[in-house]
């Protein structure tokens, strides 16, 4: 079904980060992947296309728009191209919404820049070894001492923990007995501070160019001119930020699912069974044709999510369901896209098994499925 949301303007910077990926991700994947992270030069080259710097405003050099489209397209383009750039994704969909959000005048002029140029990677620390779905457990804890806080504690499966310049950390700066998700704070810890430490780059199943880290801060005095928006009102401003990031994780569900039937038709074309094309079976049709039929379904709803989210009416409830929906089909379409495959499509050299690596974690990171379904029942009144 045609797409409405998209421009012209939208069609021709499609065209252009095609070429980019096609010359600059595709080729250089397997060895990020053997390096377990994206290196700080890709970070430059995508700010030269005026790719990070998309929602920045113009005076710190970046492009101001306040739609979320043009990282759509951009974010869509790496999924069609079957990759998934964890560090570089959470960096500019997940945690520079955060600065613009919440950044004051002198934060502004202290990081933009950073941001719109390149100069600056970023990462967003919630999880710690104990506490991830349950947010409002953090442990980790900031305490006020003259124009510092001091900050304990330890965080886990940081994406982009490796080569992040600028982390925010969530930490508790008070209790409130009566409420728990009170007394939160986010701050941001820099590279390089006293007592940040980052621990190995954690081997995992997928997503492998990006790098996943373990943090620790001991007494780190984190300047109160780090603190990002209200003391003690982190888990308001996570709730308000959680469906843009949860929408991403769609999106590029949504995009790697679309890349694996593609993968899964051309394959099925030239693989020769029973002395004709795998594609020529019933079987082999009506699977990609199911496939083909709820990626069309993960397609309308985040379109639908996409206007919502221009329009700043994206309620948590509609990005958990958009997020549970199109991460489950990605789950299902892309393994009967590796069933078509047969053997080879186990092989790591064929990038349908990527993608079935790759896919597994979405329906883990961002809120897992369980955490979705208990936002939209509370919405229900349940
Ligand atoms: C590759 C990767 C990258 C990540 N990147 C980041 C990052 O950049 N920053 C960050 O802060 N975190 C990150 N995370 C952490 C991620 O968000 C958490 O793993 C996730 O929120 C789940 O938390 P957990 O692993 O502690 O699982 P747990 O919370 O221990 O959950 C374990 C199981 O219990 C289920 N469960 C939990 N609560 C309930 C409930 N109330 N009802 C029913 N079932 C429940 C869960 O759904 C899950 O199936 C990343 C994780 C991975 C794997």
């Amino acid at each position: 079904m045609q797409r409405t949301i998209f421009t012209d303007d939208h069609h021709a910077f499609r065209d252009v980060v095609r070429q980019f990926i096609a010359k600059e991700i595709v080729p250089n994947l397997p060895d990020w992947e053997a390096a377990g992270c994206i290196p700080r030069d890709f970070y430059t080259k995508t700010a030269a296309l005026g790719i990070n710097g998309l929602q920045v405003p113009e005076q710190y050099g970046g492009g101001g728009i306040d739609s979320f489209l043009f990282n759509t397209v951009v974010y869509e383009e790496i999924g069609y191209a079957a990759a998934s750039l964890g560090g570089f994704q959470v960096h500019l969909n997940t945690v520079l919404p955060y600065f613009l959000e919440y950044a004051n005048e002198e934060q502004r002029d202290r990081w933009f820049p950073g941001f719109a140029d390149g100069a600056l990677v970023s990462a967003i620390a919630m999880t710690e070894p104990g506490i991830g779905s349950d947010l409002a457990g953090v442990t980790t804890t900031a305490v006020r001492d003259g124009d510092d806080y001091v900050l304990n504690g330890n965080k886990t499966f940081i994406t982009g923990g490796i080569n992040a310049d600028l982390v925010i950390v969530v930490a508790r700066t008070s209790k409130d007995p009566e409420n728990r998700r009170n007394g939160l704070s986010l701050l941001v810890v820099e590279s390089g501070m006293p007592g940040f430490t980052r621990g190995r780059n954690l081997h995992k199943i997928g997503m492998k160019s990006s790098d996943t880290a373990e943090l620790t801060f001991d007494n780190v005095r984190v300047p109160a001119a780090n603190l990002l928006g209200e003391e003690g009102a982190a888990f308001k401003m996570l709730a308000h930020n959680l469906p843009q990031e949860r929408l991403s994780i769609a999106i590029t569900a949504q995009a790697t699912a679309t890349a694996a039937v593609d993968l899964a038709i051309a394959y099925a074309k030239e693989r020769m069974v029973f002395g004709k094309p795998l594609a020529g079976f019933q079987n082999t049709k009506f699977v990609l044709a199911e496939c083909a039929t709820e990626l069309q379904a993960g397609q309308a709803l985040i379109d639908q999510a996409l206007i919502a989210l221009d329009a700043g009416t994206l309620t948590p409830a509609d990005a958990a369901k958009v997020k549970l929906f199109c991460t489950e089909v990605q789950a299902r379409v892309i393994d009967k896209c590796l069933q078509v495959h047969g053997g080879y499509g186990y092989m790591t050299e064929y990038p349908i098994a990527r993608l079935y690596a790759d896919a597994r974690v979405t329906r883990i990171f961002g809120g897992t499925s369980e955490v979705m379904k208990s936002v939209i029942s509370k919405s229900m009144g349940l």
